[in-house]
């Protein structure tokens, strides 16, 4: 790139001209101007004016072990010159394809022994879907083919996975969902428990999932999808009662349990995957993001024993798969970042010591009148803005709401999400402990503005 694109205001008019963005309003780039990051290290973005901002939220969930990690970029290119290139279709293999899936195994647990490879978690997802349905065809029940998710899930932008997703605004645009998918409600205490006990309310919604087996009929339903904890929907952290009597419903009423760890998985709860955390044990376990922690694109479907017996002895081909399945750069890559991950004893830091750490900074927030709620696992906290806290009451407009702190922290060099009227933080799991008291100082910042402008 020469210096003449590279100005900043050629590189905006080029990107507004051309550039079709994900999840943006994209006619008003042209106006609002795209920020172009041009380069990162540790747990900081530089933009192209030069500003330096801390990222909260790494990347999208994803750049777990922080940027500008030499190993990751040696590993990568002795791949890339080893071979750069090779496919899993039809018997072949390459071996990091195939160490990574062992590596993944080595802490999914004693039943969960095979990986199906993706290049998302989109892709990931409709993977155990078709899984899901083939599965139960082999087994001799056909007719198990409906599943069920949640209301506010996200589980991914493809033509399946925006279904099962439970975001209105997603299914107004295409057509969606698709047949075969219905939806239950979420545990979302704080803004739909009303009277009940957090702990009754977990329950209450976790028994949704009876009511729609016995609507559908058991011998139609193939499986239910949860995240273990809500990420896009705002990390929704569900009352200690669900998970364990949604883990009973799906065992009782012979449905898969499909545990969405795109965003838990590899360590962001401080255990490696979410259902640990949880202490459930699903059938199917889409994976991305962590996995390469953003470096390279892949994902992949974690299978348990009692699917992949099935798909082994009674399936025959298992017609699906994608040109990048497994593919040897990235799969390098996701080895190299295990590695790192184990090596420094990531997940082990994020549980005893960044993890606690940061759930005193974010709880400290609770005292701010403008907060109803705090909530974090691990490196994962999600914020209920509130107007009152005594009742808790919403906002009028929780968009704007959220998104006035958000652009606020974003001026004072930091990196947040806000879902509604949640703000959202999953930093990396080699922030320090200055880095951690940075995110609490701005956002408080960000707080205080809305108290004084937002109402
Ligand atoms: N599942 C969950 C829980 C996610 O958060 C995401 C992305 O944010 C996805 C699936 C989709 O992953 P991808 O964007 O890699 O397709």
């Amino acid at each position: 790139m020469n210096d003449n694109t590279k100005t900043i205001s050629n590189l905006a008019a080029i990107d507004a001209a051309h550039h079709l963005h994900p999840f943006s309003d994209m006619g008003k780039l042209n106006v609002s101007g795209t920020r172009i990051i041009e380069r990162a290290e540790g747990v900081f973005i530089y933009d192209s004016t030069g500003k330096k901002y801390l990222d909260a939220f790494a990347g999208l969930w994803c750049v777990n072990i922080g940027y500008g990690r030499r190993e990751m970029t040696d590993a990568i290119s002795r791949q890339m010159n080893e071979l750069p290139y090779y496919n899993a279709f039809f018997g072949t293999t390459t071996p990091p394809a195939t160490l990574l899936a062992q590596k993944i195994v080595s802490h999914a647990g004693s039943n969960m022994n095979h990986v199906f490879f993706t290049n998302s978690g989109s892709e990931a997802t409709d993977t155990w879907f078709r899984m899901a349905r083939v599965y139960w065809k082999a087994l001799g029940h056909p007719t198990k083919t409906k599943v069920i998710a949640r209301r506010n899930g996200y589980h991914g932008s493809t033509v399946a996975a925006a279904s099962l997703g439970g975001m209105p605004w997603m299914h107004e645009q295409g057509n969606l969902p698709i047949e075969g998918i219905a939806h239950i409600g979420q545990p979302y205490w704080y803004a739909e428990g009303g009277d009940l006990s957090p702990d009754e309310f977990g329950l209450k919604v976790a028994r949704e999932l009876d009511a729609k087996i016995d609507e559908l009929g058991e011998e139609n339903v193939a499986a239910f999808v949860a995240e273990p904890i809500q990420g896009a929907g705002g990390v929704i952290v569900p009352p200690e009662t669900y998970w364990p009597e949604i883990a009973r419903i799906c065992k009782e009423r012979n449905i898969l349990l499909v545990s969405d760890e795109v965003i838990c998985g590899f360590g962001r709860l401080g255990s490696w995957f979410g259902y640990q955390h949880f202490g459930y044990e699903p059938d199917l376990a889409p994976v991305a993001k962590g996995l390469s922690s953003g470096y390279l694109p892949i994902g992949g479907v974690l299978v348990s024993d009692r699917v992949a017996e099935v798909m082994l002895t009674k399936v025959g081909d298992f017609n699906h798969g994608f040109t990048y399945s497994g593919h040897p750069v990235c799969a390098a890559a996701a080895l190299e970042n295990l590695r790192i991950i184990e090596d420094e004893g990531l997940v082990e830091r994020v549980r005893d010591d960044i993890g606690p750490y940061f759930r005193q900074g974010w709880h400290s927030l609770l005292d701010h009148e403008t907060v109803g709620e705090t909530v974090s696992v691990g490196l994962i906290g999600g914020l209920q803005l509130t107007a009152d806290k005594a009742t808790r009451r919403r906002f009028d407009k929780p968009d704007d709401i959220g998104t006035l702190v958000r652009n606020h922290c974003l001026e004072n060099g930091l990196v947040m999400r806000a879902t509604g009227d949640r703000m959202l933080a999953s930093p990396a799991f080699t922030i320090s402990r200055t880095e951690v008291d940075q995110i609490i100082e701005i956002l408080r910042k960000g707080l205080d503005h809305l108290a004084q402008t937002g109402r």
